[in-house]
């Protein structure tokens, strides 16, 4: 193996279509891979000394090893083992039949990234599109995202003083099978609430999630970043008591439901400019629906949730938002904020990893074996 050939940490350096090198950085340690037409060596460096850890085409060579930011692959698509294994020998087998062959090969394209390396870009994969698979849960989260991230600039542009706040809205835990029922009447609050004159968001992104209580009941609550006019702190600014009285009001109950409001503010060192405080936000709000946690944690828990959020909406924009942010190919899970646009791809230039439940790991395939 040419170490030599490893000359800049978490790059990609290719040479030809059938003669790649790849290297990367985990603290001190270096792991690096280099394929050969259809074989593969690798090495593991640490320090200056450099030792073989495998070198043959059978040997399996982790994703996450190669590209440290893919790590999440393995987590996700392991946790997603786990749902389908729930959901055997259950009413709802066929969604585990589904989530079962999710994201089990993985196409990467190696591209320059914008810091001028070389990375990994997924370029295909298949997706079960259930809405409990942990993989597709992941990547739907992202796409939204990424559909946020690319309009914060035409936001920005357009409403150039424009201030955000996040707002999460709760209620009493409910029983799970009084779910759906529940998220339609807090749905018909949030309806409410946004018609209220008092209401100061000109636009806004709303998200629901649900987790389970140690008693099994459910606890469904909204995350919403919410666009507002600079005079807001001025004129119509709304307390968090206020918030909170608006929102039982709109919610109909006779008790005082929690309610958290924050004010989005840029990092601290980059004042004035909004986008990085917004990119946090958006995080926030955009979180998974369901915690991968809760989806793995009970098998009756899981098919009742499932039945329950069945056709219900995850994420709803409003206001100027809805005109801003682009809503279409809703399925698209491929792209995402990491993995915006892969530009053009030589035909050499692909790796297949497939998924390994034992192990669970990503694993580099041989494409003649694909
Ligand atoms: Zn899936």
């Amino acid at each position: 193996m040419p170490v030599n050939h490893i000359t800049r940490n978490r790059d990609f350096l290719l040479s030809g279509n059938h003669d790649i090198y790849i290297s990367c950085c985990h603290g001190s340690s270096i792991a690096a891979v280099g394929c050969h037409g259809s074989s593969i060596a690798a090495v593991g460096c640490h320090g200056n000394s450099a030792t073989a850890v495998a070198s043959a085409s059978k040997d399996e060579i982790c994703l996450s090893t190669i590209s440290p930011k893919d790590k999440p692959w393995n987590v996700h698509r392991a946790n997603s083992d786990r749902v389908k294994s729930l959901y055997e020998s259950t009413e709802l087998e066929r969604l585990g039949n589904r989530i079962k062959d999710c994201a089990q090969m993985l196409q990467f394209a190696a591209v320059e990234s914008e810091e001028g390396g070389l990375g990994l870009k997924l370029r295909m994969a298949h997706f079960c599109r259930v809405r409990t698979c942990p993989v597709c849960q992941w990547r739907r989260s992202m796409k939204w995202r990424a559909r946020f991230f690319k309009a914060i600039p035409k936001i920005l542009e357009a409403y150039p003083n424009a201030r955000f706040l996040l707002l999460t809205l709760t209620q009493r835990n409910c029983e799970l099978t009084d779910l759906k029922a529940t998220l339609s009447t807090m749905n018909q609050a949030w309806k409410r609430l946004s018609e209220r004159q008092q209401f100061p968001a000109i636009g806004w992104i709303k998200s629901v999630e649900v987790t389970r209580s140690l008693d099994g009941t459910a606890h469904p609550h909204f995350h919403a970043l919410l666009m507002v006019k600079p005079s807001y702190f001025k004129k119509t600014y709304l307390s968090q008591a206020t918030w909170t009285d608006l929102w039982m009001k709109s919610l109909r109950v006779d008790y005082t439901p929690i309610v958290d409001v924050r004010v989005v503010k840029p990092r601290p060192g980059h004042e004035g400019e909004l986008g990085a405080g917004l990119s946090a936000a958006l995080l926030e709000t955009l979180k998974y629906g369901v915690k991968e946690s809760d989806l793995v944690s009970d098998r009756d828990w899981l098919v009742e949730l499932t039945k329950q959020l069945h056709k219900t909406r995850a994420v709803a924009i409003g206001g100027v938002l809805r005109d801003l942010i682009r809503e279409d190919d809703p399925e698209d899970l491929i792209h995402d904020e990491d993995n915006p646009d892969l530009g053009e791809t030589e035909e050499g230039n692909k790796f297949h990893f497939g998924w390994r439940e034992r192990s669970e790991e990503y694993v580099y395939v041989d494409r003649e074996t694909c």
